[in-house]
């Protein structure tokens, strides 16, 4: 199914949101890269698509209660070997019925492990006054603790993501932090432009949340995504 279609349908069907598979398919198809997920419902597929995309992989739950997959052992990662796919399997089924016991699991998400990169984040939401607004700023404990993140109004010059990539206190670290790989600035404002245009084609859309992606000297990659609709008038 193309990007229309998948949210299209999604929107007809008066759901809230897009799993993390439906996301990352929507996102790929405007350009922006991730990590591809599978979505299968047993162990079984589970070990064929993992075969299909070589290991290591990972796995994750997909459940529309559960935001915080991995608070609640839905993610498993760095899996090597059949036997290692089926146990993280059998403990991610386990994990949810034992800590989410209410929560309708929809299936899981196979995908390949991608390589460590400088962890950022991007996000959209709407202002009541100014509308969809894009923030951007580093994962993991930088951004949850020192709230380091910028915002400008959608549609974003190229001059916005220039200058919201440059003005978090942690640029330094894109920059290459004691020998750590740098990441692309280039890459960073092409894909804040991306959201930004298809913010601006999909009003349909009330949030999104690319949490974290991997940057890279030479491109990056979201290995988490969750799009949230508005809610459906009429
Ligand atoms: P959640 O945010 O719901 O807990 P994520 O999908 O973000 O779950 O996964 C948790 C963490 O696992 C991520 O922050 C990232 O560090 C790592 N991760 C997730 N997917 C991948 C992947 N495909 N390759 C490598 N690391 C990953
Ligand atoms: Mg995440």
């Amino acid at each position: 199914m193309t990007e229309s279609r998948v949210l299209a349908k999604a929107v007809e069907e008066g759901r809230q949101f897009l799993n993390e598979v439906e996301s990352k398919q929507v996102l790929r198809d405007a350009g922006i890269d991730t990590t591809e997920a599978y979505l299968v419902g047993s162990l079984e597929e589970a070990l064929k698509q993992a075969g299909k995309i070589g290991f290591p992989v990972v796995l994750k739950v997909i459940s529309a209660q559960i935001v915080h997959k991995s608070d609640i052992g839905g993610v498993k990662l760095g899996l090597k070997t059949q036997e290692e796919v089926a146990a993280a399997y059998d403990e991610i089924i386990a994990a949810v019925k034992a800590k989410e016991p209410s929560a309708t699991i929809d299936g899981v998400s196979v995908q390949g492990m991608a390589r460590s990169g400088t962890e950022v984040i991007m996000g959209m939401s709407k202002d009541p006054q100014f509308g969809p607004v894009l923030m951007f700023g580093l994962g993991g404990i930088l951004v949850e603790v020192l709230k380091d993140v910028s915002f400008r109004i959608v549609p974003l010059t190229r001059r916005d993501a220039r200058e919201m990539i440059h003005e978090i206190k942690g640029y330094p670290i894109l920059e290459g932090y004691r020998g750590q790989e740098p990441a692309s600035v280039e890459k960073l404002e092409d894909t804040l432009l991306k959201l930004s245009e298809f913010v601006e084609a999909h009003q349909e859309i009330k949030e999104i949340d690319l949490n974290p992606i991997f940057a890279y000297q030479d491109g990056l990659t979201a290995v988490d995504a969750r799009i949230i609709l508005e809610e459906k008038t009429g």
